[in-house]
């Protein structure tokens, strides 16, 4: 009995107290809970302000690291916190989630649902995730292997589950799932891998599925799901639906408390060629759109298509932000959205009608809108219809998932801007072959038509980055902080007057808001992509961001922090703060072993299929970010198991998927002869002196291929 009755006691003492709820209530009111960052945007407008004002202009400078919190991963973060009553939740690599005390970083509990590590093959940009949703005691994550994992979030424990895709097709979902109304809404991704994109809802309480609301058509001999899509199916041609057709809502879902819609934040078309998707042209519903949609029932409101006929995987998958707006003497209520196609739209939230369509970087696929019919003008010859095309902005977006920031105080827009282009050579719709699981684009990937026209694009015009303050009502830019390298992190808006922003080249910044004067740097020794926060606990205001490299843009261009990876953390900053993170270890680079025998032919071909199968996560060129193997500075004991690694799963628990689907053992050897060849091009390249100084201001650790062609060619950014 008494055993009995310590026992009680000691779980009452060393359960957790219990969760207040995040009720409906709440979320409404989120905008004025200084203290927290309930949702993934922060409240329902997802500005990813943050009313707090303790740290401001004049304070900024006693700003200092309170506390780090170090992963057992190296994969990439690209999470948004919550932060509820004190506790810090957040999710990485794996879906694996961590609940931490947000004033001590102390952790609480961890979860890992084990998601299957084969899962990366359909994975586009690593194993990744982006953010939880909170309802009731519960948290809910959108797994890679497309579960909806409701969480516990006292104990880490899981509460329900429910599959949200079909295991055998290959989607794989990244994004945060939203929630209002007592459902969870989740999408998922995987167009190029040859998926029809839809969002689900579910019951918040229960996982008892809701509705579904696919966003193309299927095979209409298969009968149309409801009368949208009998409208959208007008719009294709051909037999998109053996693509899949694509259409997947991989990050942004949007809920409009004061119009009860949910807005849909539609992805790129599958394959992204239009001519092989729909032979015979059409606008392709609804690619590349925002749909309204009824939260309670799914059903279709409305909808506005940025890009019809969508060929260069542009998505309107990117943030959606809710403002109310000064618009022509009255206020009024707009959707803010600076997506890949290059433009901010400001769209009427009450009608879906098309406000304002400006270029915020640089743009060629289009010359501007048309607003009476919402429709762009698109320039000829930029759709690379039998003649290879240089496109602004290129399929990684003038913007893509990293978030953006509107200030209410300043009324400007903060957008982690990409300004750069890409090289689209069509492959021929008769040559093309589509391979489900693998990345169908209907462009070559090849190395002479993809990596090195990449970086032909780069020569003509270099890529570069900015934090760009866009003025919606002026539709112009308002100032403009340029970056040293590309592929920036997301930003924060405070009371403060201040804008935060990780970089790619390790920094974490806070900026003026109004003017755009940098005004403080940390250096955070890592590249940082993902959004920060800002809450509050014990009268104390923390700002804190998910640090770590990985993701499509640096992983394809090797353009990271240059060091060795450090495992991903968390860093929270308050006032007088005072705590330092651990040096960063130097990238280990053994030399390459010697270059087995391969012919020239053998080479070009082991590149072809590098880049086919191999770049998108070992990078272009083969210059990696580090985030998974850099194969030049591969040690020896991965030479000599390189076939085992990938045509028998060698690796495959540790995320590297088999390949003996589209490789065999003459074309794995290929492949290994070229990576030798590039290793040893690089370490000949490093040995030499000087060539970093001559890019010094313009990358941070950039491919020694690319170095050198800047150097022989004397390019100069224009
Ligand atoms: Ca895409």
């Amino acid at each position: 009995m008494r055993s009995l009755l310590l026992l009680t006691l000691a779980c009452f003492l060393c359960s957790p107290a219990l969760a207040k709820p995040v009720t409906g209530e709440r979320l409404l009111a989120a905008d004025r809970d200084a203290d927290n960052w309930l949702s993934h945007g922060r409240d329902y407008s997802e500005q990813r302000y943050s009313p707090l004002a303790e740290v401001n202009a004049g304070t900024v400078s006693e700003l200092g690291l309170a506390w780090y919190f170090e992963t057992d991963t190296r994969l990439g973060l690209q999470t948004t916190p919550l932060v509820i009553d004190g506790v810090m939740y957040f999710t990485g690599a794996w879906n694996t989630a961590w609940a931490l005390d947000a004033a001590s970083g102390e952790l609480l509990w961890k979860f890992d649902p084990d998601v299957a590590r084969s899962k990366s093959i359909t994975a586009c940009c690593g194993a990744i995730n982006r953010g939880l949703a909170a309802w009731g005691d519960l948290l809910f994550m959108g797994a890679l292997d497309g579960r909806l994992i409701a969480i516990d979030r006292s104990t880490g424990q899981m509460r329900w589950s429910t599959q949200t895709t079909d295991p055998a097709e290959p989607y794989a979902i990244t994004g945060a799932p939203r929630v209002a109304r007592g459902k969870v809404f989740i999408g998922n991704g995987g167009s190029e891998f040859g998926t029809r994109g839809y969002v689900s809802a579910y019951d918040a309480a229960t996982g008892e599925f809701a509705w579904r609301f696919y966003t193309v058509p299927g095979n209409p001999a298969d009968g149309f799901e409801n009368e949208a899509m009998a409208r959208a199916a007008e719009t294709w041609s051909g037999e998109w639906w053996r693509y899949g057709g694509g259409g997947t809502v991989w990050d942004s879902i949007v809920y409009d408390p004061e119009f009860n819609q949910l807005y849909l934040g539609v992805g790129n078309g599958a394959p992204h060629n239009r001519r092989i998707r729909s032979p015979g042209g059409g606008d392709n519903l609804f690619l590349t759109s925002i749909v309204a949609v009824d939260p309670d029932t799914g059903e279709y409101l409305w909808h506005y298509q940025q890009v019809p006929g969508e060929t260069w995987d542009y998505t309107a998958s990117q943030q959606m932000t809710l403002a109310e707006i000064p618009w022509e003497g009255a206020p009024r209520k707009v959707i803010l959205h600076a997506p890949k196609a290059g433009f901010v739209y400001i769209i009427d939230r009450a009608t879906g009608k098309l406000l304002s369509a400006e270029p915020y970087t640089t743009v060629t696929w289009a010359s501007g809108y048309d607003l009476d019919s919402g429709r762009p003008r698109e320039n000829p010859g930029q759709d690379y219809a039998g003649e290879p095309a240089m496109v602004f902005p290129s399929a990684m977006g003038g913007h893509n998932w990293h978030p953006m920031a509107y200030s209410p105080d300043t009324g400007l827009l903060y957008i982690p801007e990409l300004d750069m282009g890409m090289l689209y050579d069509e492959i021929a719709p008769i040559d093309y072959r589509h391979l489900k699981r693998h990345y169908n684009t209907g462009y070559e990937m090849s190395h002479e038509s993809y990596s090195q026209r990449f970086t032909q694009a780069m020569l003509r015009h270099l890529p570069k980055s900015h934090l760009l303050a866009w003025d919606p009502v002026r539709q112009q830019a308002a100032w403009k902080l340029p970056h040293p390298n590309i592929h920036n992190g997301g930003v924060l808006a405070t009371g403060g007057n201040l804008v935060f922003q990780g970089t790619s080249d390790g920094r974490f910044i806070a900026v003026q808001a109004d003017n755009g004067e940098l005004l403080w740097t940390f250096e955070a020794l890592n590249s940082v992509m993902a959004g920060p926060v800002s809450y509050r606990v014990n009268g104390e205001q923390y700002i804190a961001v998910a640090v770590g490299r990985g993701g499509a843009l640096t992983m394809n261009t090797g353009r990271s922090y240059p060091t060795g990876n450090p495992n991903n953390r968390i860093m929270a900053f308050k006032l007088g703060g005072s705590a330092a993170l651990p040096a960063t270890p130097a990238a280990e680079r053994p030399a390459p072993p010697p270059q087995p025998e391969a012919t020239a032919a053998d080479l070009e071909q082991g590149r072809t299929a590098f880049n086919r199968y191999c770049a998108r996560c070992h990078g272009a060129d083969v210059v990696g970010d580090g985030s998974i193997p850099d194969l030049r500075y591969l040690p020896a004991v991965w030479h000599e198991n390189f076939s085992a690694v990938v045509l028998e799963g060698l690796m495959e628990q540790a995320g590297m998927p088999r390949f003996d689907d589209v490789l065999d053992s003459a074309q794995v050897g290929q492949i290994h002869a070229y990576v030798i060849a590039r290793a040893h091009e690089d370490h000949a390249l490093r040995q030499e002196q000087g060539w970093l100084a001559a890019i010094k201001d313009y990358a941070t650790d950039i491919s020694a291929r690319v170095a050198a062609w800047l150097v022989r060619f004397q390019v100069r950014d224009d």
